[in-house]
């Protein structure tokens, strides 16, 4: 579960080592070493899994059409840089780099990246009382200690908040531990009250360091989507399977496909938005309806100058859990960005999205000034996000809901008759709710449409 102690198991003391597009790889076959097959595919979605998908079926000679709302690419891997410095409102990191597909695509697409050091972390408390590291670690061993035996009393009806609450009342209300459930838990997974007290802990991880991304994740969907056939706003409403061909209607439009790959996020299959005609089977249906969708936002601060201690991570820990308690210092791996990125979770996450700007920089400054005095300055900008609220994923990304079983990330996986398939980060079994499960289950739905042929 190293995805879930991003904070624990980074590699500390390394230099920083930004990797350079002089790794650059081979961009794969070209147009001219193509031989169509006749056969065309139709992705909705150009996120990494519908733009790895295409890639790979592009290059087995398919005729790949993508249909993709919004007016670029990228999905959950959008960069904002309107404020002078890379903004990554989707994922940051490459969780565990060793053998991670996403590092060698990183440098093929000219992502550079910065090893996080998650042992140069502050703790502070509220009245901003620095917290003894040992009093922090200890706490934090036996708070992974509790995570690896937790399940044990866990059950299928129960969430991980109620077992958790009934074995340990003593930390439901500690400040710390309060921090460490949400910064730790419901951060990599989803709400508390709706975690499944079972399989908290499920999905595999690669090792090594975890890496933050320094120059925009768009960097890799940008990559993989060179040379694809991509029509933007186009917003998928109906998929009529019926027939020989798949009809697919988008806008005003209809085109037809061979195949179609489903790559919307399962916030966006839980809504309805998309009508199959046939009904999807039962199976996929009550999947879609059982694995949960979490909320996370983001939030980019700027200020003149930094007055913040010279460290990658400031942790606070507030009454309330899953607002602002985590800082990003940017400026370790932006030297002359003075700017701090920070987070809200689940319900907290979602309240975030109905309050203004000003509300925001109010709370979250409460927070700095708690640790930092009243006289530091408000900053001269923001950037945030709405994930909930987003029509084209409502939410941020699955986890694993009271209810929820692994089979169903199974069942979301799942093609029928052999005309609709399925990908997206939460069709990943082993690596859902990431970037690099995204991409797996691209390249997967892509080699079982090449064989069929
Ligand atoms: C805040 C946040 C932080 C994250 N942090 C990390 C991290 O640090 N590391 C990590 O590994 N992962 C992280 N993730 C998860 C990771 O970003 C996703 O798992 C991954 O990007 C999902 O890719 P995808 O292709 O499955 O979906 P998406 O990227 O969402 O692609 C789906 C595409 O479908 C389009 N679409 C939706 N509806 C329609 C429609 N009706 N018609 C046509 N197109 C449609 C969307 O616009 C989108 O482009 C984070 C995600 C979020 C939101």
């Amino acid at each position: 579960m190293q995805r879930r102690k991003f904070i624990k198991n980074t590699l500390t003391g390394l230099p920083l080592i930004l990797l350079t597009p002089t790794l650059l790889a081979s961009c794969g076959k070209t147009d001219d070493d193509i031989t169509p097959n006749g056969k065309t595919v139709h992705v909705i979605g150009a996120g990494v899994s519908g733009l790895a998908a295409a890639k790979k079926l592009k290059e087995q000679g398919f005729t790949i059409m993508i249909l993709e709302a919004q007016e670029k690419v990228g999905g959950r891997l959008r960069t904002d840089r309107s404020l002078g410095v890379a903004f990554d409102e989707g994922a940051s990191w490459i969780h565990g780099t060793n053998g991670n597909p996403i590092t060698s695509l990183a440098q093929q697409a000219g992502m550079q990246t910065f090893p996080t050091d998650d042992e140069s972390l502050l703790s502070y408390d509220i009245g901003g009382l620095a917290r003894n590291n040992t009093v922090y670690s200890d706490a934090e061993d036996e708070f992974y200690a509790i995570l690896e035996t937790l399940m044990n009393s866990g059950n299928a009806n129960q969430s991980f908040e109620t077992v958790f609450n009934s074995l340990y009342p003593a930390y439901t209300n500690d400040r710390l531990w309060k921090f460490f459930l949400s910064t730790y838990l419901t951060f990599d997974t989803g709400d508390l009250n709706r975690l499944s007290s079972l399989l908290y802990d499920e999905g595999e991880t690669f090792g090594d360091d975890e890496r933050i991304s320094a120059n925009g994740y768009d960097a890799i969907p940008n990559y993989l989507a060179t040379g694809l056939n991509i029509q933007f706003n186009q917003k998928v409403t109906k998929i009529d399977y019926s027939g020989a061909k798949v009809k697919i209607t988008h806008n005003e439009n209809e085109s037809e496909a061979d195949y179609v790959i489903i790559t919307v996020p399962l916030g966006v299959l839980k809504a309805n938005i998309i009508q199959f005609i046939p009904a999807l089977p039962a199976a996929k249906q009550n999947a879609i309806q059982k694995v949960g969708m979490n909320c996370v936002n983001k939030f980019l601060l700027i200020w003149d100058t930094a007055f913040w201690d010279d460290v990658q991570y400031i942790a606070y820990t507030p009454e309330a859990r899953d607002k602002f308690n985590y800082f990003v210092n940017v400026k370790k791996f932006h030297p002359t960005v003075n700017a701090l990125m920070t987070f809200a979770y689940a319900d907290y996450g979602r309240q975030t999205e109905i309050m203004t700007d000003a509300e925001i920089i109010d709370e979250i400054m409460l927070h700095l000034k708690d640790i930092y005095g009243s006289n530091i300055p408000n900053p001269s900008n923001m950037l945030r996000t709405k994930w909930q609220s987003n029509e084209n994923s409502l939410g941020a990304y699955s986890y694993t809901a009271v209810g929820t079983e692994m089979r169903h990330f199974d069942d979301l996986a799942e093609s029928v008759n052999d005309k609709l398939f399925f990908a997206g980060e939460h069709t990943e079994v082993d690596y859902f709710s990431t970037v690099h499960g995204a991409y797996l289950s691209g390249l997967r739905e892509a080699d079982k449409i090449t064989d069929l042929q």
